[in-house]
């Protein structure tokens, strides 16, 4: 038997308590890691405070981990006592779905988030399937990597999905946490960049992570200049806006690539779509495959999510400040080396 000591959401909307947990025998597919970084993504909060009516208490949250493999089931594979792993959003998938069998793991029905009804990251350890587990490449700087594990993957999937080229012009609209990823990675890609934020004080900062043009998102003006010259538009707000404007900075057989957890509808009028072949879409994470070549690609070329670190025991602080909407850009807790 073991257990895992956390940080825990007994109820909605409640701050973190310490707590340990009985988890049982590691399973025979399992792996178990010891958290050394852990990042807080905006679902972690959305989840604590039951946003999205499928959280379950009590939970640990977090599931933008880096550690170090301690412990292996019988039929783990691939990995290595002491390796340097990351884990995202998903902790487990069947393996036997059509789906998973596809290599889009990420899209199984079966699929165990690593904070839905599963503990996460803000704890000493937390386990996960072997092919969750994913192996971290040299050179990538662990303080800063956790938020590449469910933000990086998730604005960097559809360049692979969609097979965007390095000429493609792209659109960022809202440089937050995972915006701000969003333009270092097309940058990064080879793409020409434009960053949209209502924040006129962000604007610096996009050209620093190296968009090439920042529009400010809620002038009408300047995005109607700039109308059907984008041929991907990242959605990574979660608020509404004039969507119609925004498509239309479209060309044709453009597309607007929803990753924002925007809960209201986005109106879709059919002849913004029509006329010039654009495409909506939207999607989440990605498969391990996915998230292994996105470190490689970020150690290549460097890509560190921007972010402020805390101790892991100041966790409530640190939510805190992601929910005053004052993270710049993400953070990361730490543990204390034991
Ligand atoms: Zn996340
Ligand atoms: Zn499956």
């Amino acid at each position: 038997m073991s257990s895992i000591t956390g940080w825990a959401a007994s109820a909605a909307g409640q701050p973190l308590e310490r707590a340990t947990f009985d988890v049982g025998e590691l399973g025979v597919e399992e792996v178990e890691v010891a958290v050394d970084y852990c990042g807080i993504c905006h679902s972690d909060l959305s989840m604590i405070n039951n946003e999205w009516g499928n959280a379950r208490y009590p939970f640990i949250p977090g599931h933008e981990v880096v550690g170090r493999v301690v412990a292996l089931g019988a039929q783990a594979k691939g990995l290595s006592i002491g390796q340097r792993v990351g884990i995202g959003w998903t902790a487990d998938s069947c393996m036997h779905c059509h789906q998973c069998l596809s290599g889009d793991h990420h899209l199984c029905a079966e699929s165990v988030a690593t904070i839905g009804g599963h503990h996460g990251g803000f704890a000493d350890k937390l386990r996960a399937h072997w092919a969750w587990t994913i192996p971290l490449p040299e050179g990538i700087d662990l303080a800063s990597a956790g938020p590449l594990l469910c933000g990086g993957i998730t604005v960097l999937k559809p360049f692979l999905a969609y097979d965007i080229k390095p000429t493609a012009r792209v659109g960022v609209i809202g440089i937050g946490g995972l915006g701000h990823m969003a333009v270092k990675f097309a940058a990064a890609w080879g793409c020409e960049v434009t960053a949209f934020t209502s924040t006129a004080a962000k604007a610096d900062e996009a050209r620093g992570f190296g968009a090439h043009h920042v529009v400010a998102s809620r002038d009408a003006e300047a995005i109607a200049a700039i109308a059907g010259s984008l041929d991907l538009l990242l959605v990574t707000v979660n608020v509404p806006m004039d969507w119609n404007a925004l498509l239309n900075t479209l060309a044709p057989k453009g597309r607007m690539h929803v990753v924002g957890a925007v809960l209201e509808p986005i109106p879709v009028p059919a002849f913004s779509l029509i006329g010039r072949q654009r495409d909506i879409s939207g999607s989440p994470t990605g498969s391990p495959v996915d998230i292994a070549r996105m470190l490689d690609f970020a150690a290549r070329h460097d890509i560190r999510p921007q972010v402020e670190m805390f101790p892991m025991s100041q966790v409530n602080q640190a939510l805190h400040h992601l929910a005053d909407g004052k993270a710049r850009y993400r953070i990361v807790l730490q543990n204390t080396p034991a």
